[in-house]
């Protein structure tokens, strides 16, 4: 199975993909996150993406094609791969095509999260993830159950990303707007493109996203 999720900022593209994970055990291939553990090791694709991140801005395409690319050779992508938050413009879906067709692979589907845009600085600006397993919660729409406690791994060490806050969100979305919502376009176009509504609870969600991974 090899999915795209497409969605803004905070409209759960992280929290189903980890679902997915851990129901089809294919791996979630993030670039965001790709991207903060190179600004933590301080790499020069980190020392490139930094400034940029914080901004909210888009990372080059080239940049992000090349992480990407480098990662579906490895051989935990051989069963399939969720994209989270790739491909983001249209430079990077033609990538992507490429690559595929490259491997001799083909696309299951693009599953895109829909969600208002009045609540993606609500959603964006309580989320936090787990240190150390990377769980991912929100201040108040997304609880771990017991407070303090991450529900997957027991850690009590959490944290928050320095974009998630309502200044960059604006910036973000802006991102969103021009450079990724043309590939609603380019996937329908391609037949690929399945729509789910992103403000149902987090399991109203999973259930949608498992009826069309159902009948791939
Ligand atoms: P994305 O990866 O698309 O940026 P996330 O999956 O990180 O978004 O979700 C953003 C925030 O919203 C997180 O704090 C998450 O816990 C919360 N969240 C995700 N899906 C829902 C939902 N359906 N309803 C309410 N909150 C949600
Ligand atoms: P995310 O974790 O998906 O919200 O991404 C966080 C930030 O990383 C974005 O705001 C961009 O600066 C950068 N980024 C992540 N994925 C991409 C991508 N596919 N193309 C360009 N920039 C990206």
């Amino acid at each position: 199975m090899r999915l795209i999720l497409l969605g803004p900022p905070g409209a759960g593209k992280g929290t189903q993909a980890q679902r997915i994970v851990e129901k089809y055990g294919i791996p979630q291939l993030s670039t965001g996150d790709m991207l903060r553990a190179a600004v933590q090791a301080g790499t020069e694709v980190g020392k490139r993406a930094d400034a940029l991140m914080k901004a909210g801005k888009l990372v080059p395409d080239e940049v992000v094609n090349a992480i990407i690319s480098e990662r579906l050779d490895q051989p935990d992508c051989a069963k399939g791969f969720i994209l989270d938050g790739f491909p983001r413009t249209l430079v990077q879906a033609d990538a992507t095509e490429a690559m595929l067709k490259d491997k001799g692979l083909e696309l299951s589907s693009v599953i895109q999260i829909v969600v208002d845009d009045g609540i993606l600085a609500h959603r964006v600006s309580g989320r936090y993830t787990c240190a150390n397993c990377g769980a991912g919660y929100h201040d108040t729409d997304n609880k771990p159950s017991v407070e303090g406690v991450c529900d997957r791994c027991g850690s009590t060490h959490f944290k928050r990303r320095p974009d998630d806050n309502a200044e960059t969100v604006v910036t973000r979305l802006q991102a969103y707007y021009k450079e990724t919502s043309p590939l609603i376009g380019y996937y329908y176009a391609k037949g690929k493109l399945k729509s789910v509504d992103g403000m149902a609870d987090i399991d109203h969600v999973t259930g949608e996203i498992e009826a069309i991974l159902s009948k791939l």
